[in-house]
């Protein structure tokens, strides 16, 4: 059996959209307590297909959970400030990713206005790290200023980080829905081939949970 329910949301959203395949090197932000890398490691097929599962997370994953084999491994740190460069350093090869989940969400407090701000913030942090900040920050500037105003964008040190997902590459979000969640997907959607919203039948009708697909990242010539 799967660790979490969460398992059937990917399960799904990868019977949909296909985003992991064989061979696939995956990194899977917010990991714990780990049904994400169980439903990734399935997905990648016989261990002699190879590819690869990197997950992060604050907790500790206690490993290894079912189905997961020696091609998962799993770090722990805080995405909000672990350098693109240090997740580089870590992927196959140093070439980046091809498949970059994340499942993150803030200790839900219970404050509608705060709960969906701290869930955007790390959806943006999934979206930097993915296609770096400046492609990001870049986007955002023609239509939209606000983000370079936010605090946590002024420091000079990470401004400059590149990206860590491939070329071709595919990119899923949690958010939770709100208006800043939306511009999230606006600014992917010149990124990406195809971006689209899901909200898996596994998720329970009272929640605002919805995950943003982003499929196929465009060289950086055709952005
Ligand atoms: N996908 C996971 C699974 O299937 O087992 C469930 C993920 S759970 C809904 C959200 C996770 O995000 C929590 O384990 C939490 O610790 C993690 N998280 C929240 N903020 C984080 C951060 N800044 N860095 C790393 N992980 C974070």
């Amino acid at each position: 059996g799967y660790v979490a329910r969460s398992a059937f949301k990917l399960v799904q959203i990868q019977k949909q959209h296909k985003l992991i395949k064989a061979g696939s090197s995956v990194l899977d932000l917010g990991c714990a307590p780990g049904a994400w890398l169980q439903v990734a490691c399935q997905s990648l097929g016989p261990p002699n297909h190879g590819g690869s599962v990197l997950g992060i997370d604050l907790k500790k994953v206690k490993v290894p959970p079912l189905h997961c084999d020696s091609r998962v491994k799993t770090i722990s740190a805080d995405v909000m400030t672990l350098p693109s460069h240090q997740l580089r350093a870590l992927s196959p090869q140093q070439k980046g990713f091809s498949v970059i989940l994340s499942d993150m969400c803030p200790l839900v407090s219970g404050i509608t206005t705060k709960d969906a701000a701290l869930s955007v913030e790390l959806g943006m942090r999934a979206l930097d790290l993915a296609v770096g900040r400046r492609a990001a920050l870049s986007v955002y500037a023609d239509g939209d200023d606000n983000r370079e105003g936010e605090q946590s964008h002024d420091d000079p040190s990470t401004l400059a980080e590149t990206g860590v997902l491939q070329v071709g590459g595919n990119l899923l979000i949690k958010l939770l829905e709100s208006e800043d969640a939306k511009e999230i997907s606006q600014i992917s959607k010149p990124l990406f081939r195809k971006s689209s919203w899901l909200r898996p039948k596994a998720t329970r009708p009272s929640s605002r949970e919805i995950y943003l697909i982003c499929l196929g990242l465009k060289p950086e010539a055709e952005k």
